[in-house]
């Protein structure tokens, strides 16, 4: 079945052949750039790593990636965000970092090289060869800072350099054009587990998040696999 010809939900196949099983395309997937190494996601707040690259650091996970999911703050009910954090980070398959510990912080309650210090610890600590964040065009104000904190640790280290989608509870337009998509067909439902165990975020404030599903179809539409996530690519580096 061609592409453009699967019904929608459908496996995607080429030659008879699932395209996900074919090893040479599994070669040359997002996760094996990685495996060996660490990536590690930024996030301003808990669940903004699940809405904008869940699936794709669940697929990294899976394929025996080290990957840290890092939140730098969390700005109220901080034990039960934290729990949820931690519940959220197992589904995923990845290790959570809280840089802000200890209680509730906003990231505008520390000054800005005091920030750039926080990242440039994760960096020096764990040396990734990736780093997944936030991007500049994000309506949150946090979320820009996260960013631009992490240009900054760019001066102490050499990684690739990866914007998630702009996050959200509720939908607002702004502007993001992946330059990347991360074949996330196999754990697009393990995203939206990961993004339920934040109980205290969606369902309990009458919110849904289903509409990541959609994205996720449409990125995924865009190169002939059944969901994907997008990234923007700020730096690539090649041996
Ligand atoms: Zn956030």
């Amino acid at each position: 079945m061609h592409v453009s010809d699967a019904p929608l939900g459908a496996a995607i196949t080429q030659g008879g052949q699932s395209i996900c099983s074919d090893p040479a395309v599994s070669a040359r997937s997002f996760a094996a750039r990685y495996v060996g190494a660490t990536v590690v996601a930024v996030g301003a707040h808990p669940d903004d790593l699940e809405l904008g690259a869940g699936g794709t650091l669940a697929a990294l996970s899976a394929a025996g990636v080290q990957v840290v999911m890092a939140i730098c703050s969390v700005p109220a009910d901080y034990d039960t965000r934290v729990s949820e954090a931690k519940d959220s980070a197992a589904i995923l398959g990845c290790e959570l970092r809280i840089l802000m510990a200890g209680g509730c912080k906003r990231i505008e309650d520390v000054k800005n090289h005091q920030l750039v210090g926080l990242l440039d610890g994760l960096v020096r600590e764990y040396k990734p060869l990736a780093v997944l964040t936030h991007g500049p065009t994000d309506f949150h104000h946090d979320h820009v800072q996260i960013y631009h904190g992490m240009v900054a640790t760019q001066r102490l280290a050499c990684f690739d350099f990866y914007s998630f989608l702009p996050t959200m509870c509720r939908p607002v337009p702004v502007p993001f054009q992946p330059r990347a998509y991360i074949d996330v067909s196999h754990t697009i439902d393990t995203k939206l587990r990961a993004i339920a165990a934040h109980k205290s975020q969606f369902y309990a404030r009458g919110l849904t998040f289903e509409f990541y599903r959609d994205i996720a179809r449409v990125n995924g539409r865009m190169v002939g696999v059944e969901y994907a996530e997008g990234l923007d690519i700020n730096k690539l580096v090649f041996a």
